[in-house]
Order: C-alpha cells, then sequence, then structure tokens
C-alpha cells in the first residue's frame, strides 16, 4: 500500500476534501469575473472570520509576509515599539522591527511563560509608551494561547497600535478584531483557515490606517494601501495564488457554516482530549493545561528520549506527522497540533502511535491508556 501520512503539524494542516476538490478545478484568470466573484466572496468571508467591519488585505505569501507588511506599513526607522515575546514567533517580531529599523523594547518571558496585561502595562509606563505593540496569539512553539484581550487593552491605554499574530489562532480560539481594538491582525491559510498554504491574511483598522498614512519604512510588494485600492476592485495588484484563494474560499464557506462558536469550541474539546490522552500514558505537559490551550499541545518526552527522534521515528514508522521541539525545546518537547480539520479520532491516532512509538524506543509509559481518557475528555462540553 503507499504510504499514508497523517498530518498532526501545527501548520500546514490537514484540507477538506471539499477544498481539495476545489483545488483542482481548472486555473482561472486573476483578471476576470470568475475571479472577481469568488476574491469578492472570500473578503467577505475573512471579514467574517476576523470579526471585523474594517480591511481584510489577502497576500500572497507565507504568514511572516503578513507581519512583515505590518513592520514595513506601521514603523519607519527609529519609532519606539515594544514586543511582547515567550517563544519562537514573538522573536520574530522583534527580529524583523529591527530589520526595519524600530528601537525595538523587547517584553521577553521563558519559552513557555504567558504574558500578562499587567507587565506590559508596567513597560509602556517605564517607556513612557510606544508607536506599537506586537503580540502573538497562539505562540506555536510552546502551545501557550495569550490573553490578546488583555494585552491590546493595556496597550490601547498607553495610545500604542496593537499588532497581532494570529497566524496558527484564527479560526480556532475567539479572536475579536473589532471589539478587542486590534489595529493589525496577521494570519495564514495553513492553518485553522483548512487551506493549503500560500497566503497571509492581514487585517487594518482605522487606526492602523491613520498610522500608514502618516509615515512608514520602504515597501513594495506589501504596500498595504495599494492593496486596498485594488481589493476593493477586487483586482488584486499583482498576480495571486488563484487556486489556494479558490480553496480558501471554501474551506471559509465550511468554517462559517460550522459556526465560529462552534468551532471555538471543537477545538477547546481537541484540546482537553489530547491533554487527557497524554497525561493518561504518564506524559507531563509543556503546554498549560487549560482550554485555553486550544492550537497545539506540547508534551515533556520522557527522561532518556529525544524529541526529535521520536517525531522521526513516528514518522518513519507509522506515517505520523508531529512537531518537534523549536530553539531552547529542540529535542525535550513534541507538539500535536490540532487547529482546522480535526476531530476526536484524529487525536487518538496521534496518541495511539506516541504511545507505540514511546514504548518501542524504550520508554516506560502506559499503554492503553489514552484513547480511553482522550475520548471520555472529548466528550465533556465546557464546565
Ligand atoms: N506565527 C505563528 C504563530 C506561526 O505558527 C507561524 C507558522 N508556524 C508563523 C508566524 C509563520 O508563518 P509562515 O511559516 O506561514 O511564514
Amino acid at each position: 500500500m503507499a504510504e499514508k501520512r497523517y498530518l498532526f503539524t501545527p501548520g500546514p494542516t490537514p484540507v477538506p476534501p471539499e477544498v481539495l476538490e476545489a483545488l483542482s478545478r481548472p486555473i482561472i484568470h486573476h483578471r476576470s469575473s470568475d475571479f472577481r466573484e469568488i476574491f469578492g466572496r472570500c473578503l467577505d468571508r475573512l471579514a467574517e472570520v476576523y470579526r471585523t467591519k474594517g480591511d481584510v488585505l489577502v497576500y500572497t505569501s507565507s504568514g511572516t509576509g503578513g507581519m512583515e507588511s505590518a513592520v514595513s506599513n506601521l514603523t519607519r526607522p527609529g519609532d519606539r515599539v515594544v514586543v511582547v515575546s515567550a517563544g519562537h514567533f514573538g522573536e520574530r517580531w522583534a527580529t524583523l522591527a529591527r530589520t526595519f529599523g524600530c528601537e525595538v523594547d523587547e517584553l521577553r518571558y521563558d519559552w513557555g511563560e504567558s504574558p500578562t496585561a499587567d507587565d506590559l502595562a508596567e513597560r509602556l509606563r517605564e517607556l513612557g509608551g510606544a508607536k506599537v505593540v506586537f503580540t502573538t496569539h497562539s505562540e506555536t512553539s510552546t502551545g501557550v494561547v495569550a490573553d490578546v484581550q488583555g494585552l491590546a487593552a493595556a496597550a490601547k491605554d498607553a495610545g500604542a497600535l496593537v499588532v497581532v499574530d494570529a497566524v496558527s489562532s484564527l479560526g480556532a480560539v475567539p479572536l475579536e478584531t473589532d471589539a478587542w481594538s486590534l489595529d493589525a491582525v496577521v494570519s495564514g491559510s495553513q492553518k485553522a483557515l483548512m487551506s493549503p498554504p500560500g497566503l497571509a491574511t492581514v487585517s487594518v483598522s482605522a487606526a492602523a490606517w491613520h498610522a500608514v498614512e502618516a509615515d512608514s519604512s520602504p515597501r513594495y510588494y506589501f504596500d498595504w494601501t495599494r492593496a486596498r485600492e485594488r481589493q476593493a476592485a477586487f483586482d488584486p495588484a499583482f498576480t495571486p495564488a488563484v487556486s489556494t484563494l479558490v480553496g480558501l474560499d471554501v474551506a471559509l464557506g465550511l468554517l462559517l457554516a460550522e459556526g465560529l462558536e462552534q468551532a471555538f469550541e471543537r477545538h477547546a474539546r481537541l484540546g482537553r482530549a489530547c491533554r487527557a490522552g497524554v497525561k493518561a500514558m504518564g506524559l507531563d505537559l509543556f503546554s498549560p493545561d487549560d482550554d485555553r490551550s486550544a492550537v497545539v499541545t506540547a508534551v515533556i518526552a520522557p527522561d532518556g528520549i529525544d524529541s526529535g527522534e521520536l517525531v522521526q521515528t513516528l514518522r518513519d514508522r507509522q506515517g505520523i506527522v508531529l512537531a518537534p521541539g523549536q530553539g531552547p525545546l529542540k529535542g525535550k518537547i513534541f507538539r500535536i497540533g490540532h487547529i482546522g480539520y480535526y476531530d476526536a479520532f484524529d487525536i487518538t491516532t496521534a496518541l495511539a502511535g506516541v504511545e507505540l512509538t514511546l514504548s518501542e524506543l524504550g520508554a516506560e509509559i502506559e499503554r492503553g491508556a489514552a484513547v480511553t481518557a482522550a475520548l471520555e475528555a472529548f466528550e465533556h462540553t465546557r464546565v
């Protein structure tokens, strides 16, 4: 039999069959009425998922392109910005902002810690304010989902713009672009939006547009103003990843048909199931043991087992693809992603594979307990 793969990474993620079908349709031209209809619907659906009445710009790039667009459109060299970082992707904001010449103050936590609004408020007080605060909603490298609502309120109180990396969280955990006054929210097609890699999405608030008009760094491809003008006519400035957009339109339709609140609840239950299974086999969690951790479950590898070796062995022997640890967590943790097109039986597949492979590698773990614990936990609705 052809080798089967089971993808449990926090991006890219599996794509529903309806989306795969859409991806296989003949290519349409991006300056045609066929495209305009799909693009227009896709933008409307994105605004619904973002919960915004403002603009959502779409770029053909990975999520990092969307992040770069926020830095280049909202800052100019010498601007003071604060970056809240507690892992790999928070640190990416700091690198990007430094690259564009910003004076970066990093509110830096150890990987795995949860940033707090109080710490941010205090730092902004000490600094006497900042132009922009860059934050990460779901820190995919650690499994922590931050209290972006609280962080945003602290940033706004200090008069700063607030930019959120929601690449791995949009569509999986609650995020309210307008109600939380988020000035720019960046996401990507290949995560909870159940589409292939290739598109970055960025919401832009009215306050952010004021800042864009005031001044900025050099930019061309990622110029927000041109993107907005051209999107208004459903006529993108540059050739977009047409097929990925066609797929994203279908995927967003599926997400909205499920209902955003229902999708958030499903993700919370998936996280709960995964954590229950991990604990039942006797492993320790690295990500927080709470319902907010609905994106990726990070697990500490048992003593004597290198998590990278576990991930590689799982892939080689069983076709199960998990994510290893990054940066200081390399070799120490492994991560099970559960955003987008997942149900309880995906979680049990991943857990059963981990159980089997760990025991083959000689770890002392409880065999046979994880699947039952996961299914039981999945059944529980929010308490
Ligand atoms: N931010 C977060 C939180 C992510 O999870 C990722 C992708 N893993 C990125 C940014 C970067 O996205 P991309 O790889 O699409 O550039």
